[in-house]
């Protein structure tokens, strides 16, 4: 296949993170390649949840009425129930001032919503090169920065003014770069679809054990995402990924016996082991998002929404640097701290809520309290959901009220 291979930007990985970074840099006017190694539509394992706040950037790329009306489901919150049986329930439209662009999120498998937004991409004229595995990322020199790619038995040499790395958790950009950190809990997950679940409702849920948890998302249709997470050194392989799931599941008879009562839809995927972050997003000529750029825990389900408003941080920060072609290290050091600003008080909210899981006698205490005052849970489920400042859930008051 003959094209072109000096653009502007190079974005490596179509996931939401690539996707929608291209999409909005070839909106301006942006020459972009989007190098991904695998054909869409392609599946991903991930419980398939959406916040309320990712629906604006859906919004920005046209694709939400669509999604909805290809068989998105809306969700209205989150249920989570503790290890010692405790349930609580934070609504979007909970009891506090805060609302998010919309009172719900969407949930719907992966293999569409990735498809369509590679294909918004490409609709606004980024040259979208799938089955094409990014091999190697060149130094910085004043042309831009060179990367290698195989397509088949066919390699050849792309040129960025800019490379975005937006290749996901295991971001051979970022390795290449040296600036991947391994976080110390290594987890790994099962996922999978089930139709006819028994119980499920408008919310998403989330059953905590002492060794792992389970989420069940509705994602349209009648099928239910189901996927285990659990800590790598816990748990012992049996045979299959089929027997391994099932034997995760059994540590949750309730969950269990819902699941069963439907059909199981397709296949077991691992994902991980993940937990990993990097010292920097920038590099000369580099910038990194989405999960290349940090991946903490999927408990809070927000990585899809990070991958999308990192990818406006990115372009907002990126264009007029192109414009300018001022492209340096220090010039692009500033998407950094639009990270921080933005995601900050997220990340430090979700270190406190992968503590709670992983220490279940705190986890059931707090249980009780969202129980007892579910406008608490509410404001939780609102910081989960991108509409509510973290600061609402790290003030004084706030935790105290949790802990006494
Ligand atoms: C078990 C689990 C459950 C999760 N549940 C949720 C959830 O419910 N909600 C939520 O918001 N988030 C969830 N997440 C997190 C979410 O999946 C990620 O944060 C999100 O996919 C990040 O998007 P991304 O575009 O950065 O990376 P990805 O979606 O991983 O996309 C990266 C892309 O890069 C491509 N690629 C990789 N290497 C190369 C290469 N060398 N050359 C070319 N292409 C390459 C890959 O094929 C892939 O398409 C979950 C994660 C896990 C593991």
């Amino acid at each position: 296949m003959t094209y072109r291979t000096v653009f502007d930007v190079v974005v490596v990985g179509a996931g939401p993170a690539g996707s929608t970074a291209a999409a909005l840099l070839a909106e301006r006017g942006c020459s972009v390649a989007l190098v991904e190694r695998a054909a869409f539509p392609r599946p991903k394992p991930c419980a398939e949840y959406l916040s309320p706040e990712a629906t604006r950037v859906l919004d920005r790329l046209d694709l939400a009425e669509t999604l909805v009306r290809e068989g998105a489901a809306r969700l209205r919150g989150m249920r989570v129930v503790s290890p010692g049986g405790t349930p609580f329930t934070g609504r979007f439209a909970g009891a506090h001032p805060f609302r998010g662009y919309r009172d719900y999120g969407l949930a719907l498998p992966r293999e569409v919503l990735d498809a369509r937004l590679a294909a918004a991409a490409a609709e606004r004229g980024a040259v979208l090169l799938e089955r094409t595995t990014v091999e190697q990322l060149g130094s910085a020199s004043s042309a831009g920065r060179t990367v290698v790619v195989r397509c088949g038995g066919d390699r050849r040499t792309l040129t960025g003014r800019v490379v975005i790395g937006a290749d996901g958790l295991n971001s051979r950009v970022a390795r290449m770069l040296g600036v991947a950190r391994r976080g110390r809990r290594r987890r790994l997950a099962l996922v999978t679809h089930y139709e006819g679940v028994a119980g499920m409702e408008d919310v998403g849920e989330m059953h905590v054990g002492p060794a792992s948890y389970v989420g069940l998302a509705p994602v349209g249709r009648g099928i239910t995402n189901v996927a285990v997470v659990a800590d790598l050194g816990r748990v012992r392989r049996l045979g299959s990924l089929d027997e391994w799931a099932a034997q995760l599941l059994r540590a949750f008879p309730s969950v269990y016996e819902r699941v069963r009562a439907g059909q199981r839809v397709g296949p077991v995927r691992a994902a991980g082991p993940f937990a990993r972050s990097t010292r920097r997003a920038t590099a000369e000529r580099v910038l990194l998002v989405g999960d290349a750029a940090d991946f903490y825990d999927p408990f809070t389900g927000e990585g899809i929404y990070a991958a999308l408003r990192g990818a406006e941080l990115a372009v907002d920060q990126l264009a007029p640097r192109l414009e300018a072609d001022r492209l340096g290290a220090a010039d692009l050091a500033p998407y950094d701290a639009a990270r921080r600003r933005e995601f900050g008080g997220k990340w430090v909210v979700e270190r406190v809520v992968s503590w709670m899981v992983a220490h279940p006698a705190w986890l059931d205490h707090v249980a009780r309290r969202f129980a007892q005052k579910p406008a608490l849970a509410d404001l939780l489920v609102g910081v989960t959901g991108d509409f509510v400042p973290p600061s609402q859930v790290l003030k004084p008051s706030y935790v105290w009220q949790l802990v006494t």
